[in-house]
């Protein structure tokens, strides 16, 4: 089978590999579609924490079972699905406490073991989940990106009556903007970024005030507005913006934090102890594929919106290229397995 192989950092060659059987408690996916991801770039470059080479990457991507494992029911060969990436052990204190996606044995598919980047991949059965003829192939691999704004703004618990505001308008902010506006109905929902296109795209996707903060003033904007954000968004990542965010954040404010820069953000316990603000960190997503794919089928979000560029699998040295010379022109780009 046709897969994409990261050998060592900054070597990826589209090899041929013996196709994978299930084991026991698995199914096996004949992919469809799957999207290239910034951490997918992380690892071509060996930026990666967690990743050991040579590795078959991907862990955004859809297609339908065409075989099961011991134990798992026959029934479901045929099913289209999205894939979870996340597997976890069930067993430890994360997991017992509804939290499988930061489990201590975590195993992200595409990361840990191997991914979507192929034309089969096995994986947990539980990992594979259902999709609904009216969302199609493409969408479905996109389930995986959305399911993280999915998470944030369950683990933030937005409301409708919320001031938002969104840093970065970016591919995982695009997720975040949808979702609130789509799916949460929010009416005041601010975003902030650094470039034009991007924000054009957040106002006619919901927002109702957009920011170019190489241009405008965040703060003098949101005070002329007369607006106090009680939900902020991080999903720009860089360490200064969570310290502005605690500025700007109206008292019991929460703020999320989509990054995982090392560098750190200098946080005055004041600030956060005077609004007693809340910040939460995410990861992943818990179990949020079905949310999404209801998202999807009740057409809340608009994932071909999202989708930017479309590949032949075959063609992956220049997807890559394309996000990596013309990230700007970018958002979601897909490969076709097909
Ligand atoms: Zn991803
Ligand atoms: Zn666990």
């Amino acid at each position: 089978m046709k897969s994409i192989l990261v050998e060592a950092p900054r070597r990826m060659s589209i090899v041929d590999l013996p196709i994978p059987d299930p084991t026991p408690g698995e199914v096996r996916i004949r992919v469809r579609h799957a999207g290239i991801c910034g951490s997918d770039l992380h690892i071509f470059h060996g930026n990666h924490p967690y990743v050991q080479f040579p590795r078959v990457i991907g862990h955004e991507f859809a297609g339908h079972i065409d075989a099961v494992g011991d134990g798992v029911d026959p029934a479901l060969e045929g099913t289209r699905v999205a894939v979870n990436p996340v597997v976890n052990c069930g067993q430890c204190y994360p997991c017992r406490a509804g939290r499988p996606n930061v489990c201590l044995n975590l195993q992200v598919v595409g990361v840990h073991r191997e991914g979507g980047f192929a034309e089969y991949c096995c994986v947990p059965a539980q990992c594979a989940v259902p999709v609904p003829d009216e969302v199609d192939d493409r969408a479905a691999a996109t389930v995986e990106p959305f399911s993280i704004a999915a998470n944030m703004l369950s683990r933030t618990e937005v409301m409708a009556e919320d001031t938002a505001l969104v840093y970065g308008a970016g591919p995982i902010g695009m997720t975040v903007i949808q979702a609130l506006s789509g799916v949460h109905g929010l009416d005041r929902l601010i975003v902030a970024d650094r470039i034009d296109s991007r924000l054009d795209w957040a106002r006619t996707s919901g927002a109702s005030i957009v920011v170019n903060t190489t241009r405008q003033s965040l703060a003098g904007t949101l005070a002329e507005a007369g607006l106090s954000p009680s939900l902020i968004i991080d999903a720009a990542c860089h360490p200064s913006i969570v310290e502005e965010a605690l500025d700007l954040a109206s008292p019991a404010a929460r703020i999320g934090l989509m990054g995982f820069s090392s560098e750190a953000s200098a946080i005055p316990q004041r600030k956060l102890n005077a609004k007693e603000l809340t910040l939460y960190a995410s990861r992943l997503n818990n179990r949020k594929f079905p949310e999404v794919i209801g998202w999807m089928s009740h057409k809340q979000i608009e994932p071909e919106r999202f989708i930017s560029h479309s590949f032949p699998a075959t063609a992956v040295h220049e997807a890559f290229a394309l996000l990596e010379g013309h990230p700007i022109a970018c958002c979601k780009v897909l490969l076709d397995f097909n």
